[in-house]
């Protein structure tokens, strides 16, 4: 698969998105654009050594979305919300450059199963059961980086 190599920005609740991302989106550009980032470059080989800086603004998943409008979001309020809490969980600071494997390690030490419904609360994605599944086999496995079956 080619890899997408340009830089990664992440806000902060798009870690735990691009965790557990299965190919639900909010449109055929959307997807494409995600699974390029997650499946094209955060799980390929070496995948855990992507570089990615963290902002509060609309990111590198963003992008094509629907929902973005410039830097900002339809649903800014509930978006906002959800990077705060995510940020604090995960010790993320604006500007603050983690690679994907760092980002895993965080993930893994301070997000426990079954703690979704409350860390994403009002995330139209949550009911999926992709991101707590991910999250689960997250904490299954031997080390942080030991790659899912999917
Ligand atoms: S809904 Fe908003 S925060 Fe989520 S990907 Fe789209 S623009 Fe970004």
């Amino acid at each position: 698969m080619a890899a997408n190599k340009n830089p990664v920005r992440f806000r902060p609740h798009h870690f735990l998105c691009a965790l557990g991302f299965q190919g639900a989106g909010y449109s055929p550009a959307f997807t494409a654009n995600m699974s390029d980032i997650v499946n094209g470059q955060l799980r390929s080989k070496n995948g855990e050594q992507t570089r990615i800086t963290v902002t509060f603004v609309a990111d590198s998943i963003c992008t094509p979305c629907p929902e973005r409008r410039g830097l900002g979001c339809v649903k800014i309020n509930t978006i906002r919300q959800l990077d705060e809490r995510h940020a604090k969980a995960l010790s993320l600071r604006d500007g603050e450059c983690v690679t994907w494997g760092e980002a895993l390690e965080r993930i893994k030490s301070n997000v426990a199963p079954g703690q979704l419904s409350s860390l994403c609360q009002n995330c139209q994605w949550l009911s999926l059961g992709a991101c707590e599944a991910a999250l689960s086999r997250l904490h299954a496995a031997d080390t942080p980086l030991d790659k899912d079956a999917s």
